[in-house]
C-alpha cells in the first residue's frame, strides 16, 4: 500500500481517504499486526482484535472482556514494606472468530492465495468490520467470500459474524470449519516493560464444555482470581446446496464443520453468534445458562436485525458526537476513526473502566490509569453524560480499597491506585507508579468537571462528596506546613505526570491539582451541609467527617506552595528540576527513543528531559491559575525538553501551543496525536490503540482549535483555526441541550439543536442559544496564523 501525505500535511499513512470508513485495499502481510488493532471491534465490554476469519496469518488473536483478569503475586528481588503485592493481568480469552474455508480441500490462506479482488474495511456508521474478496483457487476456480463481523453495541455480551461463500465458476466441495479455541498464553520474546506479562502455568482452566445441534459452549475459570467465563457460539446455516454438518468439542476447543456440495452461483451463508458471559461470583452453570439465553435471542432475531440495531445505535451516536471537517477528507477520516475508537472503548463499559489500550490489545495488562478521567471523560461528558457518570461510579466502587491503601501508605482518607483492574495497586515500580499521588486529584478534577457541566448534584452530594472528602484528607496528611517555607504547604516525594522525573518535592502539577482537590472538597462539603442536611448526615456517617476538617483543607489549599522561578518567570516542574543538566535531545540518535527503552531510569532522572506534558498539562486543566504570559513562558521553556515518549503528550502540547499562539506547532502536535495509531508513530500500534491519545485528539480539537474552556460550569469559546484550509463543525451536549459549533474562515456559528436555551460565552460576550436562532460571530479565525499547506 502506498504511503500518502494529505493536503493539510498529516504525516503519511496507508489508508485511501474515505469519510466514513477505513479501508485496506490489498492484503498486505507487513501490516497484519497493526491492522489487528486498527480494525478491532469492541463495545467497551467485549473486544475482538481485527484478525482475519482464518486462523493465520495472525499476530495476536486477541479477545478481551474488560476487567476479566488473573492475579499473580508480584515477586521483588528486593522487597519493601507497602510495595504492590498483587499483579493483575487482563486475559486473552477464547478465540471464537475463526471460520476456516476449504474449497476442493484447499484452504483459503491469504499469504498464498491468488486474490483477484480484495477489500477489508471498518465502517464507522455500521459498526462492522467487512471483508470482500475473490479468490482463485489453485485450480483456478473463482470463489467470492464475504464476511461481516460486529461486536454488538446493543447487547454487550454478543458478537456476530456473517460469512458468505459463492462459487463463481465451477462446482466444488466447500468446507467451512467454524472454531472456538482457547490457547494458553506463550512466553513473549521481545522485551518491553509496557507489554503484558506471560504466565508460567495456564491462567484459565477448563470448567465445562457443552455441545448440541449447532451450539457449543466452553466455560473456564481462572486459577487465582476465581473469575469465570462462558463462551458460547450458535451457528445458523442457509444454503440451497446439499450439506452435512459435524460438531466436535473438547475442553479447550469447539468445532462446527459444514461440508457443502456447492454449486456455482449459490451462496452458502453461515452466521455465527458469539457470546461471552463473565463473573466473579456466578456459578459456571449459571453463566452457561446466560450464554444460552443470549444465543437463543440472537438466533431468534437474526443477523439482519442485529446489524440494523448496530446501525441505529451508531446513528444516535454520530448525531451527538460527530466532528465534521471540510477541506481534507483524510483529516476527516482520521478524526472519525479516533472518535469511533472512543465509542468502542466506552459504549458498554458498565461497571468497568477504560483501559490504556481499550480492548484492542493487552499492553499495560488491561490496566486503568488516569487516562480515563483526564483524557476520555471530557468527550463522554459532552456526548454521553450517562457513560461519564458510570465511569465515576466505577471509581467510587474502588473507594474502600483506596481507603485501605491509604492506611497501608501511612495516610488518612483514600489513595487511589496508579494502575489497577480490581482496585488494588498493581504498579510494581513505585517511582513511576504509586508515587503518582496525583491520581487522587485527577479523579477529583473529573468529578468536578462532570458535576459542574451536567449539574448532576445528586451524584456530587452522594458518591462525589464521599470521594472528595477522602481524597482531600489524603492530601492534608501527605503534605505539611513548612517552617522553612514560611508556613507554606509542601508535598514531598511524589511523581507528577512526567515519568522521566520521579519522587520529587513539590511537583507543580501535583501541588496545583491537590489545591483544587482540597478547595473543591471543602466547598462541596459546605454546600451539602447548607443545601441537604440529610445527605450531609449520610456523608458524616460514611466518612466520619469532623467539623473542623474542611477548614483545614481550605487552609492547606490557601497555603499551598506552588514553585515559581522569578528569574525565568516560569513554574519549575519541581523543586530540583531547574538545577538539573539538560538532556541533549538534538544529539540523541532517533533510534534511542523512547528513552525508557534505552537508558537506565537514573540516567534519565538526573536530567531535564520530559516524557509527557506536566506543567503544560496543569496549564490546560487549571487554565485560570496562570496568566497568559506565564503560559507562554512555561510552554516555551518546557516544549523543547519534551520528548513526547508518552502518547499522552502531543495532544496537550497542541492545546497549549494553540492558546499561546504557536499555531503551526499546534497543528503539528495535533497531527501527531491524531495519527499516533493510524500512522503508527510509536511503532507499537500492533499492541493496541492509544486510547488516551485518541481522547486527546478530541480534546485538541475542541479545547485547542475551538478554544473551549469551562469556568464553574460555564462554557467559553475562543475559536481559532490552525490552518486556512479547513472548516469544522461539531456537536456538544451540555445540561441536556445539544448544540452545534461551526468554525470557518469568516467566523463562528453556534446553534442550539435540541433542548432548552443555554448560555455560552464567545470570548467575553455572553450568547444565549435558543432553538431556531443560530448565532454568528464574524471575524477571521486564522488571519494571524501561518497557512500550513504543504
Ligand atoms: C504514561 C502514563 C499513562 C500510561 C498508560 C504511560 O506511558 O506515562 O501517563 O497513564 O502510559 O497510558
Amino acid at each position: 500500500m502506498m504511503q500518502r501525505r494529505t493536503r493539510t500535511g498529516l504525516p503519511p499513512h496507508i489508508y485511501p481517504p474515505e469519510e466514513w470508513r477505513l479501508v485496506e485495499k490489498a492484503f498486505a502481510p507487513q501490516y497484519v499486526a497493526q491492522m489487528e488493532t486498527v480494525f478491532a471491534t469492541s463495545n467497551g465490554y467485549l473486544g475482538i482484535r481485527g484478525t482475519f476469519d482464518e486462523k493465520a496469518p495472525v499476530f495476536q488473536p486477541g479477545t478481551f472482556v474488560n476487567a476479566f483478569h488473573e492475579t499473580w503475586p508480584i515477586v521483588y528481588g528486593e522487597d519493601a514494606y507497602g510495595f504492590a503485592k498483587t499483579g493483575q493481568t487482563m486475559l486473552n480469552l477464547h478465540d471464537a472468530r475463526l471460520i476456516r474455508l476449504f474449497v476442493d480441500d484447499e484452504p483459503l490462506h491469504l499469504p498464498m492465495a491468488r486474490l483477484v479482488e480484495y477489500e477489508r474495511a471498518i465502517d464507522f456508521r455500521t459498526g462492522t468490520l467487512d471483508r470482500e474478496l475473490i479468490w482463485a483457487t489453485p485450480v483456478g476456480k473463482r470463489v467470492k467470500v464475504r464476511s461481516r463481523r460486529l461486536v454488538s453495541l446493543e447487547e454487550r455480551h454478543l458478537a456476530a459474524i456473517l460469512f458468505e461463500v459463492t462459487l463463481l465458476d465451477d462446482s466444488a466441495p466447500v468446507v467451512l470449519s467454524s472454531e472456538v479455541v482457547y490457547t494458553p498464553p506463550g512466553q513473549s520474546e521481545n522485551w518491553d516493560p509496557r507489554k503484558t506479562r506471560s504466565f508460567e502455568a495456564r491462567p484459565l482452566v477448563p470448567a465445562r464444555h457443552e455441545s448440541g445441534g449447532r451450539r457449543q459452549i466452553l466455560a473456564h475459570r481462572t486459577v487465582r482470581s476465581d473469575m469465570r467465563v462462558a463462551c458460547g457460539v450458535q451457528h445458523v446455516v442457509e444454503t440451497s446446496c446439499p450439506f452435512e454438518e459435524r460438531n466436535y468439542i473438547s475442553e479447550d476447543t469447539a468445532r462446527f464443520v459444514l461440508a457443502v456440495d456447492a454449486k456455482p452461483g449459490e451462496t452458502i451463508r453461515l452466521v455465527k453468534f458469539i457470546t461471552y458471559h463473565t463473573s466473579r461470583s456466578a456459578a459456571i452453570g449459571d453463566l452457561c445458562d446466560r450464554a444460552e439465553r443470549t444465543l437463543d435471542r440472537a438466533r431468534g432475531r437474526g443477523f439482519a436485525a442485529i446489524e440494523a440495531a448496530q446501525r441505529s445505535h451508531l446513528d444516535g451516536f454520530w448525531h451527538r458526537a460527530d466532528f465534521e471537517i471540510t477541506g481534507d477528507i483524510a483529516v476527516q477520516q482520521v478524526i472519525r476513526w479516533n472518535i469511533f475508537q472512543l465509542m468502542q472503548a466506552t459504549a458498554r463499559a458498565e461497571g468497568v473502566g477504560v483501559a490504556a489500550r481499550g480492548l484492542t490489545g493487552d499492553t499495560y495488562e488491561g490496566h486503568y490509569f488516569w487516562d480515563g478521567e483526564i483524557y476520555v471523560l471530557p468527550f463522554l461528558i459532552y456526548t454521553e453524560p450517562r457513560i461519564a457518570r458510570n465511569l465515576l461510579r466505577f471509581r467510587y466502587n474502588m473507594l474502600d480499597k483506596a481507603r485501605a491503601r491509604a492506611r497501608e501508605m501511612g495516610e488518612k482518607g483514600a489513595l487511589f491506585p496508579w494502575r489497577t483492574i480490581n482496585g488494588e495497586e498493581a504498579s510494581a515500580y513505585y517511582a513511576a507508579g504509586t508515587a503518582q499521588y496525583h491520581i487522587n486529584a485527577d479523579i477529583a478534577h473529573a468529578i468536578r468537571q462532570y458535576c459542574e457541566l451536567s449539574r448532576d448534584w445528586r451524584f456530587l452530594f452522594g458518591r462525589g462528596a464521599e470521594m472528595l472528602v477522602e481524597t482531600a484528607r489524603m492530601w492534608r496528611g501527605l503534605g505539611f506546613f513548612s517552617q522553612r517555607k514560611g508556613g507554606r504547604f509542601e508535598i514531598h516525594a511524589v511523581t507528577g505526570p512526567d515519568e522521566y522525573t520521579t519522587v520529587v518535592n513539590n511537583n507543580a502539577f501535583t501541588n496545583l491539582m491537590a489545591r483544587e482537590n482540597l478547595r473543591y472538597a471543602a466547598e462541596t462539603v459546605a454546600r451539602v451541609k447548607a443545601e441537604d442536611p440529610e445527605r450531609y448526615e449520610h456523608l458524616v456517617h460514611q466518612t466520619g467527617l469532623e467539623d473542623e476538617e474542611p477548614a483545614e483543607w481550605a487552609r492547606a489549599a490557601e497555603k499551598m506552595y506552588v514553585p515559581y522561578d522569578e528569574e525565568l518567570g516560569i513554574h519549575p516542574q519541581d523543586d530540583a528540576f531547574l538545577r538539573r543538566e539538560k538532556w541533549d535531545l538534538e544529539g540523541t540518535p532517533k533510534d534511542c527513543f523512547p528513552l525508557l527503552l534505552h537508558f537506565h531510569p537514573l540516567v534519565i532522572y538526573r536530567h531535564q528531559v520530559i516524557k509527557q506534558a506536566d506543567v503544560v498539562l496543569a496549564m490546560f486543566l487549571l487554565n485560570d491559575e496562570f496568566t497568559k504570559e506565564e503560559k507562554r513562558r512555561n510552554f516555551d521553556y518546557y516544549d523543547p525538553l519534551t520528548t513526547g515518549d508518552s502518547s499522552l503528550s502531543a495532544c496537550v502540547q497542541a492545546i497549549l501551543a494553540m492558546e499561546v499562539g504557536h499555531r503551526e506547532k499546534a497543528w503539528s502536535y495535533f497531527r501527531h496525536a491524531a495519527l499516533v495509531d493510524l500512522a503508527d508513530l510509536g511503532g507499537n500500534v500492533k499492541d493496541g490503540a492509544h486510547i488516551a491519545s485518541i481522547g486527546g485528539t478530541w480534546l485538541a480539537l475542541v479545547y485547542g482549535m475551538a478554544g473551549l474552556r469551562e469556568v464553574g460550569g460555564t462554557l467559553r469559546f475562543r475559536p481559532q483555526l490552525p490552518t486556512k484550509d479547513i472548516q469544522m463543525r461539531f456537536r456538544l451536549t451540555a445540561r441536556d441541550s445539544l448544540f452545534e459549533v461551526g468554525l470557518d474562515q469568516e467566523g463562528v456559528r453556534y446553534e442550539l439543536l435540541e433542548g432548552g436555551p443555554i448560555e455560552i460565552y464567545h470570548h467575553d460576550e455572553a450568547v444565549l442559544l435558543e432553538q431556531g436562532k443560530p448565532m454568528r460571530r464574524n471575524g477571521s479565525l486564522w488571519s494571524d496564523g501561518v497557512p500550513l499547506v504543504v
